[in-house]
């Protein structure tokens, strides 16, 4: 069990386009062929963002609709939903998605420990913000998906940690790689692990062209992987082949068994972070 490989599949994201990568999913029932196909083939949580004609959104009703196309064509699967702050100012917008009910609600939901520069625009979590989505989340009895990029922002989790505004299951997604943050680097993740919270599970993402790198790292010294378009939408670190989400999570899975690490089933997945079954 302990060698069982959680794969978070980040399949749409906020920034890539269609004319980027004509196979990014946006629409429900796009996004729910994809789960589809990558749950078969060992994804156990999906990362939800919403787009309408391709834009980002908040609004929840929106959210209605993937989150239903998704539970229907996989009933099973964890459902994690964004908070992101990229292009929604206030924590209304940002923590609507919380509101949702019954087999709609999403068991995680992310959670960015502070802000930070993409390579082209700023993503602003500030202090307050943290906190707000932090006590949402935990009166909703929803878990977490703490988004790491920086140390100082693994920090400031063991601070909430200590005052009672996070408490266990803590799930960790770290992500090296992207300009304006800390890079993919063996001593750079090994310094992040060493900061985490004891009992806390962890996955690795590598943005863009780091992506394999990074699966390859956290399967082999035993944490877990992010994949998907969301972060990198190229197959080869050329950049010249396009990916699809099943391509990359066929490739990982297939790593992940050479390096005898079975990708974990839903509940199996459920188990290792310490979620309620389903
Ligand atoms: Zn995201």
């Amino acid at each position: 069990m302990d060698r069982k490989l959680i794969i978070n599949l980040a399949c749409t994201g906020m920034v890539p386009t269609k004319e980027q990568n004509p196979d990014l999913p946006e629409t429900p029932e796009e996004i729910a062929g994809d789960v589809r196909r990558c749950r078969e083939l060992g994804a156990s949580i999906v990362h939800l963002h919403a787009r309408i004609d391709g834009v980002p959104t908040y609004r929840k009703e929106i959210y209605v609709d993937i989150i239903a196309a998704v539970r229907e064509a996989v009933p099973d699967i964890i459902v994690c939903v964004s908070c992101s702050g990229r292009n929604f100012p206030n924590i209304e917008q940002r923590s609507e998605v919380l509101e949702l009910e019954g087999d709609l609600k999403p068991e995680m939901a992310s959670l960015t420990l502070g802000s930070l520069n993409f390579p082209k625009q700023a993503s602003v979590t500030d202090p307050a913000m943290i906190a707000g989505l932090a006590e949402r989340m935990q009166a909703r009895g929803i878990v977490p998906e703490l988004e790491v990029f920086d140390l100082g922002m693994l920090e400031i989790s063991r601070y909430l940690l200590r005052k009672g505004m996070l408490r266990p299951p803590l799930y960790y997604n770290i992500l090296l790689g992207s300009l304006g943050t800390a890079s993919l680097s063996p001593l750079n993740l090994g310094t992040l692990l060493a900061a985490l919270p004891e009992g806390a599970t962890w996955a690795l993402a590598g943005i863009g062209r780091f992506q394999l790198a990074a699966n390859t790292m956290a399967i082999s010294a035993g944490g877990h992987i992010r994949i998907g378009l969301e972060d990198n939408i190229f197959f080869d670190s050329a950049r010249k082949k396009l990916a699809t989400n099943p391509m990359l999570v066929e490739r990982a899975a297939a790593i992940a068994r050479l390096l005898e690490r079975e990708p974990a089933t839903p509940a199996e997945a459920r188990a290792l972070i310490g979620l309620a079954p389903r």
